[in-house]
């Protein structure tokens, strides 16, 4: 079945978030954005591996981060690309030639749980490929060009993805290839599997496993962080 890896995709700039330090780096109760992720990652038993992938000349300070929490899976930490998909593509490449089963988690989500991890990376075993995803609770109207509703999607059909998403190493590794041999760009890797006509399983993940994308979700990280705690 060959070894599990992690990829964490780190290198985003962070724009909407409006800080002065990149989210991934913000700290949430003491503790990195990104610190929280790959704590949660290396406490997965299954998980031998973690690549992770920042912005260029942010290595040390990711490094320091891993050494400050006593990570001891981290075997890699490399530059990313322009995009989402060219930093994990990074990383993919970056693996070592046993992995059998690679997850992906965005290191922008620092509130995942182990249980998610393990049942998303199980269901890519079985599956070939699998999301986390949670039920939308809104309901979802498409939008026309004229800024008038074109419909409205079916609710009970609808499903937010998050990450952890779980592959196949060959699987996903194909699917960057051939996203960019076409110039496709995706917003998740499950997308990629999709464009290669092959099945992504959704494994229910939890409406806290959020991502930091704008100052309110670190409110609402906070609190989620409190709560725990109490
Ligand atoms: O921008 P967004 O919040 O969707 O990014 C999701 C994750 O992908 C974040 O953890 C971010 O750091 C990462 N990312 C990356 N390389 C990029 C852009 C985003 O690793 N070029």
């Amino acid at each position: 079945m060959g070894e599990v890896a992690a990829v964490v995709p780190a290198a985003g700039s962070g724009s909407r978030m409006e800080t002065e330090l990149k989210k991934q780096f913000l700290t949430l109760a003491g503790v990195p954005v990104l610190g929280r992720a790959l704590r949660i990652i290396e406490a997965c038993r299954s998980v031998g591996s973690i690549v992770i992938v920042v912005g260029p000349g942010d290595e040390a300070h990711c490094a320091a981060i891993a050494r400050e929490l006593g990570l001891s899976k981290i075997t890699a930490i490399i530059p990313g690309g322009k995009e989402r998909q060219d930093s994990v593509y990074h990383g993919l490449l970056a693996l070592s030639g046993r992995t059998g089963t690679v997850v992906i988690h965005d290191g922008a989500r620092p509130l995942l749980g182990v249980k998610e991890l393990d049942g998303v990376i199980k269901a890519a075993r079985e599956q070939g490929a699998a999301t986390t995803a949670v039920p939308v609770k809104d309901t979802v109207k498409l939008a026309g060009k004229d800024g008038f509703v074109s419909r409205t999607l079916p609710r009970s059909r609808i499903w937010l993805t998050q990450t952890p998403q779980a592959f196949r190493y060959e699987i996903i590794l194909e699917a960057h290839r051939r996203a960019r041999e076409r110039n496709f760009t995706g917003t998740d890797d499950a997308g990629l599997v999709e464009q290669l006509g092959l099945p992504v399983k959704l494994v229910p993940g939890t409406y806290e496993n959020i991502k930091l994308t704008t100052p309110e979700d670190l409110i609402l990280a906070e609190a989620i962080i409190k709560a725990r705690r109490e």
